[in-house]
């Protein structure tokens, strides 16, 4: 190579130096300049102090594979900052989603750090579920000599906690492979405890012999989930509510949100598909009654704490433990040692235990008992290149009662009740890579979203409007009733007329004695949603994850039975290459 200036003005080198550096690595082979990087690494990692061997060759990287299996995104992070950590550290990671795995080659992983979320009542996340149950299935390959360590996150408000997760393990341990380090439960707050994990785990994965002070640094392109970890470890920033309108009219019997958010400094860089995050405060009402049900009454600073940093709601078994840890309380410990407190909990929160069992306790107490107050995400329901430096969000207030009390959604009550135009909240974006419109603008999409299922296709449609993208758009959208349910209604309206959106079909479930819901509409449109997507269609789900998300597939695998008279493993396996391809994406909750 010729001599130029390689380095620019601006590096921090005097005239000089600038010219010595450019002299010797503008002839540099890509061998040599390769081989000063790793030795500037290992230079770092020892220290400053020169390598022992400088014209050695570098070690080879030990491979390791990390799979996750993530439905909010908190797996994908974590996998990518284990694999952050583990090049750091002179492995060669390899980050897969368990929708990309091939069960048959784990035998040859060698190391493997897995990752798994459990979701709802103890499953796996949608997009695992195919390989979780290879992996779980009899024809599940033994993985002798594979190194192995599982991190579960989970919810404890949930009875399945970390289910998928000690299942992993089991399985993982049962085909062979020797677990390297112990298992890890984390709970909604698994920051800083999946942090020491990942550190652990890494050394005990390490080879045994000490690295060379030289260390071996993989030039590969940071695999895909490696950056997401900054977004999410990224401070909240405060934003103001311009716009708070009820979206259902005032005779319907829900109430959904429309909260138009201003960034002071500028919108952070969120694309439709992603979710914003927002720190709620709890209900006043609800702080006053623990603290008097607690004794703690006219402690202004632990009333400050609850309102904003402790979940006040969620029991779980583990709560009840600590309660009876903390308190001596015979009747609660009863219930603990009878087995029947995991009955008890349905539908119960902290308020019933504490009403329940009276006991004077202590701030101290309390702090110990409640884990931290978790954000809530919501789909975003705007696109920057309409709205600017604001986030749409469209939030339906839940409501309802158990046990003889009202309760509500903390973040969704907070926003409908205590929020109005001019308040401000703390949010954060939640990016989601695996939901994300076509790259390419003229491939056709169709949209799943019932409820507030409906907002990051707001999203989607106002992306495709601002960049004229010549690709059809099909919504399906479902609520309660057309005239007091129908969300964003004009909006769609203009949509069609203006072409970004081609097509919508409603489903209105209480207007008629049957129930009629988005997955009708997908059957009776059969032959032309599949010829949508034989033509290269992506298909897109938001929404409930119980039961709509399933039965809207199992709507279109039906469709492809009706459409091209397959047969249902026929038809089933249509839909499994689109999910397998990418262009079956769903986000649910
Ligand atoms: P929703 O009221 O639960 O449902 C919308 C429509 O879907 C209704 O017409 C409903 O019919 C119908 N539906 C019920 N079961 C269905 C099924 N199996 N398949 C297809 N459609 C079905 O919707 P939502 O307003 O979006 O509320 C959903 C829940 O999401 C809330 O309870 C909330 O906790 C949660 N959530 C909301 C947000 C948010 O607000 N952005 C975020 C996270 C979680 P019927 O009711 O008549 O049966």
């Amino acid at each position: 190579m010729s001599r130029q200036n390689l380095l620019p003005r601006t590096a921090p080198f005097g005239d000089g130096e600038r010219a010595s550096l450019d002299a010797v690595l503008g002839s540099a082979t890509p061998v040599q300049r390769a081989w000063l990087a790793g030795f500037l690494a290992g230079l770092d990692a020892a220290g400053g102090q020169p390598a022992a061997a400088p014209s050695a060759p570098p070690k080879a990287a030990e491979p390791l594979t990390i799979l996750y299996a993530s439905e909010s995104g908190n797996s994908e992070a974590l996998a990518g900052n284990v694999a952050k950590l583990a090049r750091k550290q002179g492995f060669k990671p390899k980050v897969v989603d368990f929708s990309d795995l091939d069960v048959a080659t784990l035998p040859k992983a060698g190391k493997l750090v897995a990752i798994a979320a459990t979701w709802g009542e103890g499953e796996p996340p949608a997009r695992a579920v195919r390989a979780y149950g290879e992996l779980m299935g009899e024809g599940a390959p033994r993985i002798d000599g594979v190194d192995f360590a599982v991190l579960a996150l989970g919810d404890t408000s949930y009875v399945e906690f970390c289910a998928i997760g000690k299942a992993l393990d089991a399985r993982l341990e049962a085909l062979g492979g020797k677990r390297a380090a112990a298992r890890a439960d984390l709970d909604l707050d698994f920051e800083k405890p999946a942090a020491d994990w990942i550190k652990n785990t890494l050394k005990a994965l390490a080879p045994a012999e000490a690295p060379d002070n030289v260390v071996a640094v993989d030039f590969a392109r940071a695999a895909p989930g490696e950056d997401d970890e900054a977004e999410l470890s990224r401070e909240p920033v405060v934003v103001e509510v311009v716009e708070h309108v009820n979206l259902n009219s005032s005779r319907s019997d829900k109430e959904t949100i429309h909260l138009a958010l201003a960034f002071e400094d500028g919108a952070p860089a969120y694309e439709p598909g992603d979710s914003l995050e927002i720190f709620p405060e709890n209900d006043p009402q609800l702080v006053d009654e623990i603290l008097s049900a607690a004794g703690l009454s006219g402690d202004e600073a632990l009333r400050k704490a609850l309102l904003a940093e402790r979940d006040i709601t969620t029991l779980s078994a583990a709560t009840i433990e600590r309660f009876v840890k903390a308190t001596g309380h015979a009747d609660a410990q009863k219930l603990i040692e009878s087995g029947e407190a995991r009955a008890w909990i349905e539908g119960r929160h902290l308020i019933d235990l504490l009403a329940t069992f009276p006991a004077p306790l202590t701030a101290e107490h309390l702090n110990t008992i409640t884990r931290p107050l978790p954000p809530r995400a919501y789909s975003i329901a705007s696109s920057r290149k309409e709205v600017g430096d604001e986030v749409h969000l469209a939030i339906v207030a839940v409501r309802y009662e158990t046990h003889g009390r009202a309760r509500s959604g903390v973040a969704s009550v907070h926003v409908a009740d205590r929020i109005r135009d001019g308040a401000k909240l703390r949010v954060r974006v939640k990016p989601n890579r695996h939901f994300r419109l076509p790259q390419d603008p003229a491939t056709d999409i169709i949209m799943v979203g019932p409820g507030t299922g409906v907002a990051p296709f707001r999203a989607f449609v106002q992306e495709r409007r601002a960049i004229e993208a010549p690709g059809r758009s099909w919504l399906f959208f479902g609520d309660r009733h057309f005239l007091h349910d129908f969300l964003y209604q004009l909006e769609w309206q203009e949509a069609l007329e203006d072409g970004s959106l081609t097509k919508i079909d409603v489903a209105f479930s209480r207007d008629q004695p049957e129930k009629i819901y988005v997955q009708n509409r997908i059957t009776h449109n059969a032959q032309e949603l599949v010829s949508w997507l034989e033509g290269g269609a992506h298909f897109y789900v938001c929404g409930d994850a119980k039961n709509m998300a399933k039965d809207v597939r199992a709507a279109v695998v039906r469709a492809y039975e009706i459409a091209k008279s397959l047969s249902p493993a026929d038809a089933e396996a249509q839909v499994a290459a689109l999910e397998r391809s990418h262009r079956y994406q769903q986000d649910v909750y």
